[in-house]
C-alpha cells in the first residue's frame, strides 16, 4: 500500500518526467513556434451539441495576437504523423473552439520523439473541418451501437500495426 508521501514522491517524479518531456519539446518545436507563447498546457476541453467532444489537448500556442496552434507530443518508433493524429488534433480543436470561443488554426503539429528520446521531428498536419468531426464521432457511436456495418482498412499498412489484426474478421472476409 502507498502512503500519502509516496503519492507525492510518484506525482513529483511523474511531474518531472512530463516537464522533462516538454523541456525536450521546446527544443524540437517548429521555428513558427520557437518564439510562441505558451497558452494552454494539459487542458481538457469539452463541445456540446449533437455530441459531446471531450478532449485532453498537450498543448495550445499563440503567436502574436494569431489563432491558437495545437501541438501533440507523440512517442513512437515510425518516423512520421498519423491519420490518428489528425483526428485527435482536429477533435481538440473543436473543443476548444466550443468552450473557449477562440480562434484555432486550421493546421497543428506532431511533435514525434523516439522510444530512446532521440528526437524524430515534427509535423505539420492540416486538420479536418469540424462538420466531419462530428460526422466521425456520430459514426464511431454507431459503430459501438452495432446499428453500422464497419468497414476494412483502407490500406493494408495501417492492418500492420492493429492490434487485431491476427482475429480480424474484416481481413477475412
Ligand atoms: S486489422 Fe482489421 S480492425 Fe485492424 S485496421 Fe485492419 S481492418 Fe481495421
Amino acid at each position: 500500500m502507498v502512503d500519502e508521501s509516496g503519492i507525492l514522491i510518484i506525482a513529483a517524479v511523474l511531474i518531472g518526467l512530463w516537464s522533462f518531456r516538454w523541456r525536450w519539446a521546446a527544443g524540437a518545436l517548429p521555428p513558427e513556434l520557437k518564439t510562441a507563447r505558451l497558452i494552454y498546457a494539459e487542458r481538457v476541453f469539452r463541445s456540446r451539441g449533437s455530441i459531446t467532444l471531450t478532449a485532453k489537448l498537450d498543448r495550445a500556442y499563440r503567436v502574436g495576437t494569431g489563432p491558437l496552434i495545437l501541438v501533440e507530443l507523440k512517442t513512437r518508433r515510425s518516423h512520421r504523423a498519423y491519420p490518428s493524429d489528425v483526428i485527435e488534433l482536429s477533435a481538440q480543436r473543436v473543443a476548444v473552439q466550443a468552450q473557449t470561443g477562440e480562434r484555432v488554426a486550421e493546421y497543428a503539429y506532431v511533435l514525434v520523439e523516439r522510444p530512446s528520446g532521440r528526437k524524430a521531428g515534427w509535423y505539420r498536419v492540416d486538420l479536418m473541418a469540424p462538420a466531419d468531426v462530428v460526422a466521425l464521432a456520430l459514426r464511431r457511436e454507431a459503430l459501438l451501437a452495432g446499428l453500422i456495418e464497419p468497414r476494412c482498412a483502407r490500406s493494408i499498412w495501417i492492418c500492420q500495426d492493429c492490434v487485431f489484426w491476427p482475429e480480424c474478421r474484416l481481413l477475412q472476409n
